[in-house]
């Protein structure tokens, strides 16, 4: 089965928008994201053309074809989602202006493969949040079929299959002139990271944050899972969560028995629902509702301390803890 994104939809509109005449883009909620978008590509139109010009004239000028690519970065990206295993999302990454094609977490190449082939696309690179196998499994049989190159937090070069390309906090990675911020989000794995993609407002998360809940505290601490969350809090609410599994339905159940009174998780645990009930995805979420809902991004709540009992002298870092425990065996 293959998916086309609600920010997919977002994304080819606002490129559709940006690249329109009058400046006006009609579909709903994403009038923002073109206007900002407009703006920046207006922008970087009126600086690429004479370096596009330039660029014509002088062609072997490799800074000068590099700018030009950046020029029409953000809004040709498309992302798509891949159904993979029991409950695992890949994402298909197309810039439209060039062709690439990356994949973020691929756990299997064969959903992988059949949606490249049905659009007769190559595959540029792989990336990875973190060495798990449900995320990585894919790596090896896309690289040999592709030549694609794959990225991966340094800390775990040696635990991702075919890792090529090591990146590290703070890092600013270039996808077909789309800039890639790298963060690192441990607590679930001690190496894993998210790629941000500010052009794009969109973020994916692996198995850091999920909609209505986190990852599993399999090599971190509750702290270093606090602040790792803490940094994707930082980013614009309007950001767009990818995250690496459906677990929606199941976590909004547990996200009510601890926060009943909460109206704007009530209202998403029903959406939800009505979504699941379709067959259709829950994923991309937005950080505004993670926040509004995902007990994990809540630690202060009245009523998430009441239900479970924390204590108001204790910290963010330790109510996350009690959270996380009480998720685990819910
Ligand atoms: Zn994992």
């Amino acid at each position: 089965m293959q998916i086309i994104s609600k920010a997919s939809s977002a994304a080819m509109a606002s490129f559709t928008c940006s690249r329109g005449t009058s400046g006006l883009c009609v579909l709903p909620g994403t009038r923002q994201l073109c206007f900002r978008k407009g703006l920046l590509y207006g922008f970087m139109r009126l600086l690429s053309i004479p370096f596009k010009t330039l660029h014509l004239a002088t062609s072997r000028s490799l800074r000068v074809a590099q700018f030009c690519s950046v020029s029409n970065m953000s809004s040709s990206l498309q992302i798509e989602l891949v159904p993979c295993l029991r409950d695992n999302y890949a994402y298909l990454l197309h810039d439209v202006d060039t062709g690439t094609v990356g994949v973020v977490d691929p756990s299997e190449a064969v959903p992988v493969i059949d949606a490249l082939s049905r659009k007769n696309r190559n595959l540029t690179y792989i990336l990875n949040t973190h060495h798990h196998h449900d995320h990585t499994g894919g790596n090896m049989e896309l690289k040999a079929r592709y030549g694609a190159k794959v990225i991966g937090s340094a800390i775990d070069r040696d635990r991702i299959p075919g890792i090529d390309i090591v990146l590290n906090d703070g890092d600013k990675w270039m996808f077909a002139g789309h800039e890639v911020h790298v963060i690192e989000t441990p607590g679930h794995t001690r190496g894993h990271i998210s790629f941000y993609f500010p052009g794009s407002g969109a973020i994916f998360t692996g198995d850091t944050l999920f909609s209505l809940s986190c990852g599993k505290l399999f090599e971190g601490t509750p702290e270093q899972m606090f602040s790792s969350l803490q940094k994707i809090m930082s980013l614009p609410d309007d950001t767009s969560i990818y995250c690496g599994h459906e677990y929606t339905l199941s976590n909004s159940k547990f996200a009510m028995s601890i926060e009943p009174n909460n109206e704007a998780l009530q209202s998403y645990a029903t959406y939800v629902a009505q979504l699941r009930n379709k067959g259709s995805p829950t994923i991309p979420t937005t950080l505004k509702m993670e926040k509004s809902c995902n007990p994990f991004l809540r630690t202060s709540s009245l009523e998430i301390r009441q239900s479970l009992g924390i204590p108001d002298a204790a910290n963010d870092s330790e109510a996350l803890g009690v959270i996380r425990r009480a998720k685990d065996n819910f």
